[in-house]
């Protein structure tokens, strides 16, 4: 059970380092992260206000009271509940006191719906994204959470494992999909993120939407897949083919397997996160497949699939030991194939380990 309490005081001391006066919070990862409630995402309001002395009102609506309460929440936060017929931002107002006319920093993916209401409800207030409070509060993960990244990670390798018993031609993707999904959960997640099954070409688009094409003898095939255990995400990509590759792609595929370990050896804290994602880069380029790369290193995972840090040309995050992240580099030849390599890593005090312990090797099918 993480400690909420002393999150909440984390929060607190990162607000008032970034002059915040109070933090508005939406269903959603930060208000977990904060409390441990995971309230549903609807139209009735429900907000967590987050004072800079680290107590806070949970404004929401009154049928969920019991909700809350089950949730255990920490003792810094007091429940505001609104009926039907209330007005939930007087009770906003309320929690704020003289904070309404200071600087708010509110949920980045609040409803528009509720942040232009509180706008218009809070006229003298300044305005701010809440991730400058907590992003970098949740990029560096507590012990707790990293044994919950390391167990999603040994789960998604588990399905990996299962996929060349599920690849064979005449297959379509979708039907290859549906099976790696029941697998997710077969082996521990409690909610499938994502399923990218691309064959042939269609790899060749980063995002593919698994669909109707039928893999071949010689396809190289992707697979992309995530979900979440335990409430932390896992995420890996690995290639497999079917027979005999394209002479070229098993050649590019060496070129990205040095890209991707090379990346992860440039890990250690102090580094730059646009140092690791050059790593890769100036690997394929050297290879000539800088223009083929077209998506930044990677992305940092934890209650959210994709999270600070983020791993990008020219990014200025220094390293820490608990930070996680994905470090997935790609080479993408449009109408022909496309290739990911990708494993969850946690900076430690050396370096980084991989909380994916599959091979790197082209998996032949
Ligand atoms: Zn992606
Ligand atoms: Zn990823
Ligand atoms: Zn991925």
């Amino acid at each position: 059970m993480a400690d909420h309490p002393a999150r909440l005081r984390r929060a607190a001391e990162q607000m008032s380092a970034h002059g915040v006066d109070a933090l508005l919070l939406g269903p959603g990862a930060d208000l977990r992260y904060l409390i441990g409630y995971d309230p549903p995402p609807l139209e009735r309001l429900t907000l967590l206000v987050v004072r800079a002395d680290a107590t806070a009102t949970l404004v929401l609506p009154a049928l969920e009271e019991e909700l809350a309460r089950h949730a255990g929440l920490p003792e810094q936060v007091t429940v505001a509940a609104h009926g039907e017929t209330d007005d939930a931002y007087a009770l906003v107002h309320r929690a704020l006191g003289d904070a309404q006319a200071g600087r708010l920093a509110v949920g980045d993916r609040l409803w528009t719906m509720f942040t232009l209401a509180l706008q218009d409800q809070l006229p003298q207030a300044r305005w701010a994204l809440a991730s400058t409070v907590t992003s970098r509060l949740r990029a560096i993960k507590e012990p707790a959470e990293i044994a919950a990244l390391r167990e999603a990670g040994a789960a998604i390798d588990r399905v990996h494992q299962r996929l060349p018993g599920l690849l064979a031609p005449g297959r379509t993707e979708a039907e290859v999909a549906r099976d790696v999904a029941a697998a997710i959960v077969e082996e521990g997640h409690e909610q499938v993120s994502f399923v990218i099954v691309a064959a042939g070409p269609n790899a060749a688009s980063p995002h593919h939407e698994s669909g109707s094409r039928r893999l071949r003898d010689g396809d190289p095939v992707l697979v992309d897949i995530g979900g979440m255990r335990d409430g932390y995400g896992s995420d890996c990509t690995r290639n497999y083919v079917l027979g005999e590759p394209p002479a070229d792609y098993a050649q590019a595929y060496a070129r990205l397997r040095e890209a991707q370990e090379a990346a992860v050896t440039a890990i250690a804290p102090g580094v730059t996160s646009g140092a690791v994602d050059a790593a890769a880069r100036d690997r394929l380029a050297a290879a000539g497949l800088a223009e083929a790369f077209v998506h930044r290193t990677g992305h940092g995972i934890g209650l959210e699939e994709h999270e600070a840090p983020w791993i990008a040309p020219g990014g200025e995050t220094l390293l820490e030991p608990g930070m996680v992240f994905s470090v997935e580099p790609g080479v993408y030849l449009p109408d022909r194939w496309g290739m990911r390599l990708e494993d969850i890593v946690v900076v430690t005090e050396q370096g980084a380990e991989s909380l994916n312990r599959l091979p790197h090797d082209l998996v032949r099918v």
